[in-house]
């Protein structure tokens, strides 16, 4: 699909929490009519729509689950996040948020509202996890065999983290397991699989927001396989859902908990 400028430029007006929605729509809605070229006239036609009193809340799924570029050809991707957006919208969907909300909310329901769920396929976290209810990060953990290494330092200088320092006495290359982020970028450049991905996976940050009260998510500990992901996502679904009162969001019972609970009691 195509944009005119003017059209480009209407659409970057849109506040951001919602742009990505009302371009999403501006798209389909031009899709039907049988067009290739977004027009301002389009823009507009669907921004009152969702700015009219009441048009938002149409709009709202209860939901909203977003993914890198990984899948279209990345070259960063240390482990693909697409097969699982398909189990993990079966899994929102399943848990209707929609109805949830709508129950203590009404008309009310907005999009910031919605549980987010951010997916990306590396470290370089495009697609913003940190801000997200849930965010998910492929990785791919390096490890050091046994195979000669020949020096070349590639490895040392692709790391973005400077996690990989050479050893003279060793002749390998050493990990710093606290500074790397686990991006899988050594172990594509070197050339005499000194350097081998031990394993992939993912990571799992939880609770982040943005709005009147931003808040970073935090890094559950470890690595997580596929199954695994889909269980504590399952998990905070059925926490959220016990816990949240009024649209409450997940990051929010967090700072709420911690609060009751001091953290030496659990
Ligand atoms: S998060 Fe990584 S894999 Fe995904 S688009 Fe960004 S750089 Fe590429
Ligand atoms: S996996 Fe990435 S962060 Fe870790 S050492 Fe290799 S290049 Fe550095
Ligand atoms: S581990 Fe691989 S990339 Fe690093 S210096 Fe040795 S051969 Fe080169």
């Amino acid at each position: 699909m195509k944009w005119s400028p003017e059209a480009e430029a209407a659409i970057n007006k849109v506040p951001f929490f919602i742009r990505k929605q009302v371009k999403k729509k501006v798209a389909a809605h031009v899709e039907n009519l049988g067009r290739s070229m977004v027009h301002l006239a389009d823009v507009t036609v669907l921004k009152q729509q969702f700015l009219t009193k009441g048009g938002m809340a149409k709009q709202v799924k209860g939901y909203d689950i977003s993914a890198c570029f990984g899948s279209a050809g990345c070259p960063h991707a240390a482990c693909s996040t697409a097969d699982l957006m398909t189990d993990l919208e079966n899994l929102v969907k399943q848990a209707d948020i929609l109805s949830f909300l709508k129950a203590s909310l009404g008309e009310n329901i907005k999009f910031h509202h919605e549980f987010r769920i951010a997916l990306c396929d590396c470290p370089n976290a495009c697609s913003r996890p940190q801000i997200a209810d849930i965010g998910i990060m492929g990785a791919a953990v390096p490890v050091v065999k046994n195979t000669d290494c020949t020096g070349c330092n590639f490895c040392v200088q692709v790391c973005p983290d400077q996690a990989v320092t050479f050893t003279e006495i060793e002749e390998k290359p050493v990990i710093d397991q606290d500074l790397c982020q686990c991006c899988g970028r050594c172990t594509q450049v070197c050339p005499a699989h000194t350097l081998e991905t031990a394993r992939t996976g993912f990571r799992i940050l939880l609770g982040g927001r943005l709005g009147r009260h931003p808040r970073l998510a935090l890094e559950m500990p470890g690595l997580y396989s596929y199954d695994q992901v889909l269980t504590v996502v399952r998990t905070c679904l059925d926490f959220y859902k016990t816990h949240s009162k009024n649209g409450q969001r997940f990051s929010l019972l967090f700072t709420r908990i911690n609060q009751v609970i001091p953290p030496e009691s659990g």
